[in-house]
């Protein structure tokens, strides 16, 4: 009998996560990427008040193979949005993004051609913060939520399952909208209780 069978590799893997996860959440390194107002915020948040090196990230990375989370900070035009993408696919895997603001979330009021209508079209985000501009604080919580997430991340074949879990949940999605599969073609809502 193996030691597979002795030991169930859910007990061995299990700490091995938690290890990793608790290194990982202790070293994230942002790449700076301000792209407009929101950008105060986010240098803000790195000063004596706020004071980011509490959780071991006030080397703001210069270079994206030095750094691990992308911190969009303001609006992404059309033209920039190309650049952004070059440098996520440059940054040292795995790999995070916090969209700061309603502007990098959605567009914001700038609904335009110039504006990219979610800096989600263009990169996978991990969180949405809203605001505008979004305070210090409110970065700082945002920044504590993806700890929770990078903490409890799952390795090797139980990283691949729950991707393939979240996958099957994302196809069995019904639409919001009615007419679309959910009521009969036509139905009103109010009509012929
Ligand atoms: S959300 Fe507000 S503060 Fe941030 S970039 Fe947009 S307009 Fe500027």
């Amino acid at each position: 009998m193996g030691l597979e069978e002795k030991l169930p590799s859910g007990i061995l893997l299990t700490t091995v996560e938690k290890v990793a996860g608790y290194a990982r959440k202790s070293s994230v390194w942002p790449a700076t990427f301000g792209l407009a107002c929101c950008a105060m915020e986010l240098i803000s948040t790195g000063g004596p008040r706020h004071d980011l090196a509490r959780f071991g990230m006030e080397r703001a990375s210069n270079t994206p193979r030095q750094a691990d989370l992308m911190i969009v900070a303001g609006r992404v035009s059309q033209k920039m949005a190309p650049v952004l993408r070059q440098i996520y696919d440059q940054m040292a895997e795995p790999k995070w993004v916090i969209s700061m603001g309603v502007c990098a979330s959605s567009g914001g009021m700038f609904n335009n051609y110039a504006i990219v209508q979610g800096v989600d079209h263009v990169v996978p985000v991990d969180i949405y913060l809203p605001g505008c501009p979004p305070r210090p604080e409110m970065l700082l919580d945002s920044i504590l939520k993806l700890h929770d997430k990078i903490q409890n991340m799952k390795l090797g074949v139980n990283r691949e399952r729950e991707v393939d879990d979240l996958e099957r949940a994302r196809l069995r999605r019904l639409p919001l909208a009615a007419g679309l599969g959910g009521a009969p073609r036509g139905a009103h809502p109010g009509a012929a209780r």
